[in-house]
């Protein structure tokens, strides 16, 4: 066989050309803006000329992102690998420190920012001592960042830039094991660990994502990709779209459950991807303002367990199937699909459903007990599971040897504690962080939060390990009601005496407006446990 590297400018000529008016569609609050894969083609050419030729970008530098989703952030997705440079997508979100840390420590030498981040920016860009230049994308005021810079930083204006550039490039052959990308996990203890994509592994990856058992993508999907691209390169979502044809609808900063609703009704995406807080408040929005989603075949939810009642109620009050994905930064980001195997059907179907999903022939995984003991994948030995492949992580970012609190005999240790089934269905009860140990038992967070979530009055709850001198801890529920809702402590925890043990029920319960988000809006535990810990005792 030919020995063919598989590189990101591969993916870019065949979305480009093959799936050439496939298009890319940017939401702006008015009129939204259309690409077609063909000019998304041609703009990479040319943003990549800009930055050898203007701001010389040469050999692997890095070209960090400080964006939304949106077309510009896709043309950079493709231009940067596909030249040979690293692409690392800052996430916006992050304390302004934790974003110098992450630039500091990939050493990123160009920023590439939306217009409507200059604030955020500029509030980092002192401490950002490696960067040399921004590109402003959007046009505005940049005077800002040339004062932020202090001298030391060159601002340019993307459109500017790119205008008289040829639309072709000579993509340059590189090495398959190169790095493509870089993303940085968000960090909720420590500071955050730099994760290396290679075009090796940006392919392998987008290949399963298009698969039927994946996300099932082909060039008659339009893609809402709501999960930010700076989050786990969105799911691997952009690079998969121009694998398959499949079109992509970007939100920029319109992330509100309404304007998303709207997208949804006008722009007809097939799916759409999100964390489940995004579709907990879309869920609520579509519940009290009907909107015609019809379009939507399937909702893939993950970054954090889906409540089974938050499938139940798309499934049957707006006839979508929200699709249950399992995965980590450390994993490109895709570890398993919840999708049932053939045959099952009715209550069977959902109870495959409810799990994280089936691993896929690129994610080997296992259980193992507390000494590194392997367990039986019987679907009920439960322990920590570890994983391997060609698109997982062998170490982070500037280690010389992996760390070995996260890394054994060349399996990632994920931290996340649950069962593996014979027929490789995963299911999750906890982050090993957030198990509740009581007396000796485990109590699993997560089940408490599914089953508190079933309950109509209520809209987010939050489950958290406290300290408890007899039990060294108890379970702490922290509850949001859904407007115009009451219920008592007594009646919540009636309704949960019907579905969990005795010992697991919550003596601790506290009333909240809303829970903390970590940045990529998943509950912020560490966050609920320091703020509500002393929770009404009941
Ligand atoms: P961060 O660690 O910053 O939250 P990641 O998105 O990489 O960023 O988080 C990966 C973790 O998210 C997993 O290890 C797991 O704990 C959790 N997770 C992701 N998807 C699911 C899911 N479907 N069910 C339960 N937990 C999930």
């Amino acid at each position: 066989m030919m020995d063919a590297p598989l590189q990101i400018s591969r993916i870019l000529e065949h979305g480009s050309t093959v799936h050439a008016a496939a298009e890319v569609v940017t939401w702006t609050g008015a009129q939204p803006r259309r690409m077609t894969y063909a000019e998304v083609g041609a703009a990479a050419a040319r943003l990549a000329h800009a930055l050898r030729d203007d701001l010389g970008v040469v050999g692997d530098q890095r070209v960090a992102t400080f964006m939304w989703n949106n077309a510009e952030h896709l043309i950079a997705y493709f231009a940067v690998p596909s030249m040979g440079a690293v692409l690392h997508t800052l996430n916006i979100r992050l304390f302004p420190e934790q974003v110098a840390y992450i630039a500091n420590h990939a050493t990123d030498r160009v920023v590439l920012v939306d217009s409507t981040l200059i604030p955020l920016l500029v509030r980092v860009l002192p401490q950002m001592t490696t960067v040399e230049h921004v590109v402003v994308v959007g046009g505005g005021d940049s005077a800002p960042l040339v004062e932020a810079g202090g001298g030391r930083v060159a601002v340019h204006d993307w459109a500017e830039l790119l205008a008289d550039k040829p639309d072709r490039f000579d993509w340059p052959e590189v090495d398959e094991r190169d790095a493509a990308a870089l993303c940085y996990t968000s960090g909720t203890t420590g500071n955050p660990k730099g994760v290396a994509y290679s075009h090796r592994s940006i392919w392998l990856h987008s290949m399963q994502v298009c698969m039927p058992e994946g996300f099932g993508l082909g060039p008659a999907d339009r893609e809402l990709a709501i999960v930010p691209m700076f989050h786990a390169m969105s799911w691997g979502l952009p690079y998969a779209a121009f694998l398959s044809g499949a079109s992509l609808i970007m939100p920029d900063r319109f992330l509100q459950a309404a304007p998303i609703a709207q997208m949804m009704a006008t722009e007809r995406p097939t799916l759409a991807a999100a964390v489940p807080t995004i579709w907990n408040d879309l869920l609520a929005y579509l519940d009290a303002n009907p909107t015609d989603t019809s379009s939507v075949k399937e909702a893939i939810v993950g970054g954090a367990a889906c409540p089974p009642a938050l499938m139940h109620a798309f499934a049957e009050r707006h006839d979508i199937s929200v699709i249950h994905a399992w995965g980590m930064t450390e994993m490109s980001p895709l570890g398993s699909v919840s999708r049932p195997p053939a045959g099952a059907t009715g209550e069977a179907a959902w109870r495959y459903r409810y799990t994280q999903g089936r691993v896929p022939a690129g994610v080997a995984a296992r259980i193992v007990g507390p000494v590194g003991e392997e367990m039986p994948a019987d679907g009920e030995a439960v322990g920590e599971l570890e994983v391997r492949g060609p698109w997982i992580t062998a170490r982070y970012v500037g280690e010389d040897e992996p760390d070995p609190e996260k890394f054994r005999d060349g399996w990632l240790r994920t931290g996340d504690v649950g069962t593996l089934s014979p027929d490789g269905y995963l299911t999750l009860t906890d982050r090993a962080k957030d198990v509740i140990k009581s007396g000796g038992e485990w109590i699993s967070s997560v089940e408490l939060e599914n089953e508190l979530m079933a309950h109509p009055a209520v809209l987010e709850a939050c489950v958290v390990g406290v300290p408890d001198e007899r039990w060294d801890e108890r379970p702490l529920a922290t509850v949001v009601l859904r407007e115009g809702s009451t219920v008592t402590v007594d009646e919540l925890r009636d309704f949960l005496a019907q579905r969990v043990a005795k010992w697991q029920l919550p003596e601790r319960w506290a009333f909240i407006e809303a829970v903390p988000k970590t940045s990529v809006g998943k509950f912020d535990k560490k966050r609920v446990r320091a703020t509500y810990a002393e929770g009404t005792l009941n």
